[in-house]
């Protein structure tokens, strides 16, 4: 009997976690030609998340839990959860239902018919998120998919099942800033795309605010492309080619009409520019330098605080 693994990173999650549970246990109860695990990352949650899942233990012996010592992000989270999963399939699915558990049978078909190593899931629209929100994510996959040689789609959802390979592949990546769309992207694999429609958060609110999002949206352009230090490079080539051309235009005007002083305002006006231009591309190698600094430092991309015991765990 194959062994399906669903991790669920939360953080915060107690009032979503009952209506999850009872969804995923229906499903699941419909695939009995599959064993399953349910782990869940509890990542430094403040609220009964913890609590709650250790009741839930007592009741379904598929639950697993880690903790963590505090919260260190999604990303971290899965990297855990797929880290310890057990399972010759493993699906990532949020605790919101927001990722609907009703897809799953749907994708093992996908993997068990050969033809595919992962399943991914998109979202067809955007309804219910804030417009602001939409546009930017919307510019900013049109940004990142022109910068960047490893495919973003649009819409991409963190909900996945895959095969141990891909698991393995995923987890074999071991950087510190960690952009998932894009490592499984890189990874490659052959994957199946579903679209379904969104579906607003069962309970609870977003655990993202709109820079933390923009924060994350330059961790994964900073993680998938060097792009814009060539840009920098660029721009600088090209600002010299035009301060030589004004040089001879300016030698040449005074050779021929003399030289009435004048036109300092321009002049401020052009080291302003060319200034911020620099502090600009200053900024964007800063940016670089930082995420390299702390890939350095190899610090623990997460930590756990407890987690329940099996015997088939790996590490
Ligand atoms: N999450 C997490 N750690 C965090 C933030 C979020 O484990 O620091 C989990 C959260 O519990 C949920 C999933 O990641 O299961 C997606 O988060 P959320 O629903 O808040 O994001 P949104 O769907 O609004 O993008
Ligand atoms: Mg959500």
């Amino acid at each position: 009997m194959k062994k399906v693994t669903i991790v669920v990173p939360c953080h915060n999650e107690s009032v979503a976690l009952p209506a999850f549970y009872r969804e995923v246990d229906e499903v699941t109860a419909e695939l009995k030609e599959y064993e399953f695990e349910l782990l869940f990352v509890d990542d430094g949650s403040t609220d009964d998340t913890l609590a709650d899942l250790k009741k839930m233990i007592e009741e379904d012996k598929r639950i697993r839990y880690i903790t963590f010592s505090r919260n260190f992000g999604k990303e971290a989270a899965m990297l855990a959860g797929l880290e310890h999963a057990t399972g010759d399939y493993v699906a990532v699915m949020d605790a919101d239902l927001q990722d609907p558990p009703k897809l799953l049978p749907k994708m093992l078909k996908y993997l068990e018919s050969g033809d595919y190593d992962s399943v991914a899931t998109r979202r067809s629209t955007r309804q219910g998120e804030p417009a602001l929100r939409s546009f930017f994510a919307k510019m900013f996959y049109k940004l990142i998919n022109k910068m960047s040689k490893v495919e973003m789609v649009d819409g991409a959802r963190d909900y996945r099942l895959m095969t141990r390979q891909v698991v393995d592949a995923i987890v074999e990546c071991q950087e510190y800033n960690r952009y998932s769309k894009g490592l499984w992207s890189f990874v490659g694999f052959r994957t199946k795309w579903i679209s379904y429609e969104n579906v607003e958060r069962v309970a609870g609110k977003t655990n993202w605010s709109f820079w933390q999002l923009f924060a994350y949206a330059i961790e994964g352009i900073v993680a998938f492309t060097t792009l814009p230090l060539t840009l920098s490079a660029l721009f600088g080539i090209l600002f010299c080619l035009v301060a030589f051309v004004l040089i001879i235009v300016i030698v040449v005007k005074t050779l021929l009409f003399g030289d009435p002083v004048s036109g300092w305002p321009s002049l401020v006006c052009i080291i302003m520019f060319v200034s911020g231009v620099q502090l600009f591309f200053l900024g964007i190698i800063g940016e670089y330098l930082a995420k390299a600094y702390l890939e350095t430092k190899k610090r623990p991309k997460y930590i756990i605080r407890e987690m329940t015991e099996s015997k088939d765990v790996k590490k």
